[in-house]
């Protein structure tokens, strides 16, 4: 048998400084990482705690460390977690490991709240550890029903904002046969001032009475295109990322079965904005879900990015890419207009929504086709400035 080769000492010293900075390293990950984190050994005692998982439990590390983890269970976990350990320990067979499950937790003063638990197992030499990683899902489901609600606001605003378009389209529509109407009338009415006889009189009255009304519908359209133009936008100072946060998780619900990955890129000088919230995030909801159904229609990457960037001077750039087979060219010259679409169930409304939404706001949108393929849209915002924020406060 080969023998081992034994570390010299300047290799031991080497090895005992990557240890330690190792060790440092996970401390520092355990304080920082967001998620409650528990690190337990083989017999279920705890080496290690995230200040997330601390404060969750409502425990300060020393007083944890070393005692066994059942601590933070309930029965029945409890009193069976001994059990389990050992059970999985000589059969290797996979309960929780890898799959997760919702369980019970208990804090410090005995209350108890439901969390989600999935553990990763960990090998050293020849010991094991485990990892727990906890999400209270009492804001999992404060969450769900603020989802619930967001998605409703959506819904409302998004049907309430393609009726707008569809009542502007139709309006710049009628208005050029009336304008049209209106011109001819007048015409008529010119020659019918030439001609003599009690017929044309009456004639004349008639094209006078026909043009007035022929302003009249004008006027009503010009108002109507009016109000919605204006819309019920409200804008307010609000947090980019939290939008983006908001709608995407919105937009993704289902995503994952598409096999889509995304990623986010958002530049920290990308803060506060100007806007109406419900609509800034059903323009992203809308791009979103073009990207995804772009990219579930095929191809082997699908990777969807939302990134951000502050332009240094009053506007921030948010932009959504995809990975999908790019804009068909008979849309793309019109691709910002209302009713074009390739989609067989499809409006062709969302993207003139998305216009109409920006344009309101004083900023702009557009469409990129970068070289290696897929689509990236681009919108521009005006990010909030010490002025409006004063205002606030
Ligand atoms: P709809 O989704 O109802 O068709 P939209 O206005 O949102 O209406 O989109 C218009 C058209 O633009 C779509 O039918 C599609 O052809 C094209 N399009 C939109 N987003 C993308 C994208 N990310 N990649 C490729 N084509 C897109």
């Amino acid at each position: 048998m080969e023998q081992m080769h034994s570390p010299m000492p300047q290799d031991l010293k080497g090895l005992a400084d990557a240890l330690e900075a190792a060790e440092a390293r996970l401390q520092s990950i355990l304080q920082t990482v967001p998620d409650a984190m528990i690190i337990i050994d083989e017999q279920g005692r705890i080496e290690s705690l995230s200040t997330t998982a601390e404060r969750l439990f409502g425990y300060v590390k020393s007083e944890v460390v070393g005692r066994k983890v059942d601590l933070f269970m309930s029965t029945p976990h409890r009193e069976q977690h001994d059990s389990y350990l050992k059970r999985y320990l000589s059969t290797g067979e996979r309960r929780i490991i890898g799959i997760g499950r919702v369980v019970t937790g208990r804090r410090k003063d005995g209350t108890t709240f439901p969390m989600h638990l999935t553990v990763g197992e960990l090998q050293l030499a020849d010991r094991h550890y485990f990892t727990g990683f906890i999400r209270d899902l009492t804001d999992q489901q404060l969450t769900e029903s603020r989802l619930k609600e967001l998605q409703s606001e959506v819904t409302h605003m998004s049907r309430f904002m393609a009726l707008g378009e569809m009542a502007s389209t139709l309006a710049h529509e009628i208005n050029q046969p009336l304008t049209a109407i209106a011109n001819y009338l007048k015409g008529c009415r010119r020659l019918l001032e030439r001609m003599a006889g009690e017929q044309a009189l009456v004639l004349h009255d008639a094209v006078s009475k026909a043009a007035d009304q022929a302003l009249r519908a004008g006027d009503i359209i010009r108002r109507l295109r009016e109000f919605v133009a204006r819309g019920e936008s409200e804008r307010r100072i609000e947090s980019l990322p939290k939008l983006i946060e908001d709608a995407s998780t919105l937009a993704l619900i289902g995503a994952k079965e598409n096999a889509v990955t995304v990623s986010f890129r958002l530049d920290p000088a990308a803060d506060l904005v100007l806007a109406d919230r419900i609509q800034i995030q059903q323009v992203l909801v809308n791009l979103i879900r073009n990207a995804i159904e772009v990219m579930s229609e095929g191809g082997q990457r699908r990777q969807l990015d939302i990134a951000t960037v502050a332009n240094g001077g009053d506007l921030v750039e948010v932009s959504v890419s995809d990975t999908g087979a790019g804009i068909a060219p008979e849309v793309a010259a019109q691709l910002f207009q209302p009713f074009v679409t390739t989609k067989r169930k499809g409006m062709g409304l969302g993207l003139s929504i998305c216009r109409t939404i920006i344009e309101a706001h004083g900023g702009k949108i557009w469409v990129d086709t970068p070289p290696g393929g897929g689509t990236i849209f681009r919108f521009t915002l005006r990010a909030a400035n010490e002025e409006d924020r004063s205002l606030v406060e």
